[in-house]
């Protein structure tokens, strides 16, 4: 059996490393020059910049590929015990994640902090409930609106008045397990003793997991050589690239959705089109050198402050990355975003800095994403459509868990699951 593979960032990558290791033969191709897909870091005058995620989590899963590549002194600890702060009403304040923060913090009144206490008494999401009025009902208005909706709904650029629960937040509690209140599990797992998996980074990026694990599979990975047609053969598809065609059995996608839906045109025309409606928002990232001081994982932009940016990362506290921050836009937050050149973006970037932190700042690079973050809005009702032909997979970021410990694990049940095929 041979699977194809179409695209090289960590979904794919992930999944070429464990079908390799259950023995399954597999050919991957990769449009871009470089592995990595939105997994990429940059070296620019002397910074390490990270072109997509800034961080990840080192679940036992990840640490385990980690030492297979022989990573392990690349390895470094970010420090999450810092605080994150949201920028509200023109001032910076501690989001409360903890107990103590959530006693200390004055980004909520003392009503707003005792509504927080109601919650075990409301119950779980109503159907056709959107993120801002589960919230608003599980929490009071000042702690979703001031935080929570923002803290949630910023990873994607979706204002959590679209976003269904059913298809976004609902999905997210399910998978951690928590079915009925929020604040009982959380006070359930803090006297477990379970600890949450540390964050971590490597000397030169995120961007050296992704070229270490092509490094590893380099035969297997086919860059430069974008798939361009696939068509059914036979018991199996051909993938058609401008090198030639390939024979396979399966094939995965881990492409966008628009993408995955060209590609799946020929196959199922019913597919394409339900593929063609999941949204995605983009993404442009302003990576900033400032000498600002102050610890911290970053800052969220609360969707009615007066700043137009989405959010900060405070790249040089909490993960020692020499007076970086990376700063993100969306259309959401700067509705002329994509008007603007880099250097507009990149200014508009330092001067919202400046605002937030008072400490000035200088653009060093600008790298915009489109597509960018799956937008988990309502148009991911699609999602009850979805229905793939035999020998045809996703493993893409829009269908599973976006983040990267979510992608590998849903690379590594696939290929368990093609393996025993
Ligand atoms: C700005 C941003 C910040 C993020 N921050 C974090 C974070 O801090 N922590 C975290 O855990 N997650 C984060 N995420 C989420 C996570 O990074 C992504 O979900 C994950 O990297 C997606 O990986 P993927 O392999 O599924 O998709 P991609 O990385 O998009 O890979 C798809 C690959 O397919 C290739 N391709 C496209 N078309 C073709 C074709 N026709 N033929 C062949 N190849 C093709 C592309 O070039 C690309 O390499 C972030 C995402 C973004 C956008």
């Amino acid at each position: 059996m041979t699977v194809g593979v179409v695209g090289a960032g960590i979904s794919g990558l992930s999944l070429v490393h464990s079908l390799a290791d259950h023995g399954v033969d597999v050919v991957a191709f990769e449009a871009r020059d470089e592995p990595g897909g939105i997994m990429r870091s940059r070296h620019v005058d002397g910074h390490v910049l990270e072109l997509g995620p800034q961080r990840l989590r080192l679940t036992p899963q990840i640490e385990s590929m980690v030492d297979d590549l022989g990573l392990r002194d690349q390895l470094r600890a970010g420090d999450d015990s810092q605080p994150l702060y949201v920028y509200h009403d023109g001032e910076l304040s501690v989001v409360p994640l903890s107990v103590r923060e959530a006693l200390t913090t004055d980004l909520l009144s003392p009503l707003g902090k005792l509504r927080i206490l109601k919650e075990p008494l409301t119950g779980p999401a109503k159907p056709g409930e959107t993120v801002d009025e589960y919230l608003v009902r599980k929490f009071g208005r000042q702690a979703a609106r001031k935080y929570l909706g923002p803290l949630y709904s910023g990873l994607y650029g979706t204002d959590p008045r679209n976003m269904l629960m059913e298809y976004s937040l609902g999905r997210a509690l399910e998978n951690a397990g928590i079915d009925g209140s929020v604040l009982l599990w959380v006070g359930r797992k803090l006297l477990s003793g379970r600890e949450t998996p540390p964050i971590c980074t490597f000397e030169d990026g995120l961007g050296q997991l992704s070229k270490r694990l092509y490094d590893a599979h380099a035969d297997a990975i086919a860059l430069e050589t974008p798939v361009t047609e696939i068509h059914e053969r036979g018991e199996g598809f051909e993938l058609g690239t401008d090198s030639g065609t390939e024979y396979v059995d399966d094939v995965v996608l881990t492409t966008p959705a628009a993408t995955s839906a060209k590609l799946l045109a020929d196959i199922d025309s019913a597919l394409e089109a339900t593929l063609q409606r999941f949204n995605y928002n983009p993404i442009g990232m302003v990576f900033l050198e400032s000498s600002f001081d102050g610890d911290g994982i970053g800052t969220l932009v609360a969707s009615h402050a007066d700043a137009r940016i989405s959010g900060l990362t405070w790249n040089a506290s909490f993960l020692d990355r020499d007076r970086v921050f990376t700063c993100y836009i969306d259309p959401g937050s700067d509705p002329r975003m994509n008007e603007r050149s880099d250097d507009e973006l990149g200014a508009l970037a330092a001067t919202e800095f400046e605002r937030i932190t008072g400490s000035p700042a200088a653009p060093i690079d600008v790298h915009r994403w489109d597509p960018g973050m799956p937008a988990y809005d309502r148009s991911w009702t699609a999602m009850d459509e979805l229905e793939l032909p035999s020998g045809i997979h996703l493993c893409s970021n829009f269908v599973g868990r976006p983040g990267i410990p979510g992608r590998v694990r849903n690379a590594t049940r696939l290929a368990a699951t093609l393996a025993d095929e």
